[in-house]
């Protein structure tokens, strides 16, 4: 997945040209820039390679979700279906919006399910977090008819799926709102930085003024732009946009060797009859950053991760154990625990997030591996991974 390993002269001829024509602040400044426009640039790269209207640039993957919540009119006391299987922010992000997160059961696409969305909205629903997990979707035109059907905002956590698409279309532009990571072990890394994915000029408007203390953005005088709404500083910088801009450039080929990578592992891992895949709705748009699988049971599952770290497999994760990408280890976000009071703490009738109970996505989790699909392997990294599955795997 990470866009790190491939970074070359290019970023460095981008990051140079800001600091020797350029200016490092993405708005303004006309006289001194000598038209270098970063941020803007890749902007519109964006924009052109996913068929999207709009792309605005943040500073992280977490300040693109809490812009586009806040973009969408998701805010104080409403409730927003996320995954258990997630990074902790696409979780934090709704909390510190002052609303309220719901978890729904992930079925084997290793998102939310269809009817686990559906089983848990309430009048207070707003909007569905879907987090499109290790570079792939989920049943989207089931979970698109749920969120129609309940007038439910679709917004798409894409942070790790930049490049995947569904029927076609990018994931991140599927509903209402999306958004990417671009932070460093991204498939394209800015460093740090992220970008609000919309069709929908509302929600592009708000998106820019709320990441930027509600400048509008109209003219080329900042000291003279109006404030429609009160926002936050979430701005990407020059530096960190140029170095997207030299990624970006490069989407086409980190796809190209993830999926090749991928298919040489997947199809050796195939003939072992104890092993079956993540169900994947739309293969060929799998952005193949990780190759995940399931194993019968948990006891086994267990079994093979240790037995892959004995032969030395690098960089397998065991979900259901880590704790950063699974519900039942968060016990800071079961005992909703911030810096300070939280919104939340404000809601008489809240959920007891320690009594959330997600049966079903732990009896997939527990079975469940991933293995991350680098950029940088030569035949041999392969081979060496294929000739340890021949050590693990049960014929
Ligand atoms: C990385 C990630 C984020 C957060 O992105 P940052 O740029 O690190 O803030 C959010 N959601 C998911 C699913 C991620 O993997």
């Amino acid at each position: 997945m990470p866009g790190f390993e491939i970074f070359d002269e290019s970023e460095k001829q981008q990051i140079n040209e800001v600091m020797e024509k350029g200016f490092t602040f993405r708005y303004n400044f006309d006289g001194m820039r000598n038209d270098v426009w970063k941020a803007r640039e890749l902007e519109s790269l964006i924009c052109e390679t996913l068929n999207v209207k709009h792309a605005h640039l943040v500073s992280s993957g977490t300040a693109a979700l809490s812009t586009a919540l806040a973009a969408a009119g998701i805010g104080a006391g409403d409730e927003v279906i996320v995954p258990p299987f997630t990074f902790v922010a696409s979780v934090e992000a709704i909390v510190l919006a002052g609303a309220i997160p719901v978890f729904a059961e992930i079925d084997e696409t290793l998102t939310l399910s269809p009817e686990g969305i559906e089983a848990v909205i309430s009048p207070r629903t707003k909007a569905v977090n879907f987090v499109h997990m290790c570079g792939a979707m989920g049943k989207m035109d089931e979970v698109k008819a749920v969120c129609d059907k309940h007038g439910l905002v679709l917004m798409e956590d894409a942070c790790q799926a930049t490049g995947g698409t569904y029927k076609g279309q990018a994931l991140g532009t599927l509903g209402q709102v999306g958004t990417f990571s671009f932070d460093s072990v991204k498939t394209i890394s800015c460093g740090e930085g992220g970008a609000v994915l919309t069709n929908d000029e509302s929600i592009y408007n708000h998106a820019h003024m709320y990441s930027d203390h509600g400048h509008d953005h109209i003219g080329s005088d900042r000291g003279a732009e109006s404030h429609p709404i009160m926002g936050t500083n979430y701005r990407i910088s020059e530096m960190n946009a140029a170095v997207g801009v030299a990624q970006w450039k490069k989407l086409d080929r980190i796809l190209e060797i993830q999926r090749r990578n991928k298919k040489a592992l997947k199809d050796a891992l195939a003939q072992y009859p104890e092993v079956s895949f993540r169900e994947i709705p739309d293969e060929s748009g799998d952005n193949a950053g990780f190759l995940s699988f399931f194993l019968p049971d948990e006891e086994r599952a267990k079994e093979v991760v240790s037995a892959l770290a004995a032969e030395k497999v690098p960089a397998v994760f065991y979900w259901y154990a880590n704790n950063w990408h699974y519900f039942k280890n968060w016990t800071h976000i079961q005992h909703m625990k911030g810096a300070a009071k939280l919104p939340i703490e404000l809601v008489a009738d809240r959920p007891d997030y320690t009594q959330v109970k997600t049966p079903k996505s732990d009896a997939i989790m527990s079975r469940t591996l991933s293995m991350l699909i680098q950029l940088s392997w030569t035949e041999e990294d392969i081979q060496q991974r294929i000739d340890a599955f021949a050590n693990v795997f049960k014929k």
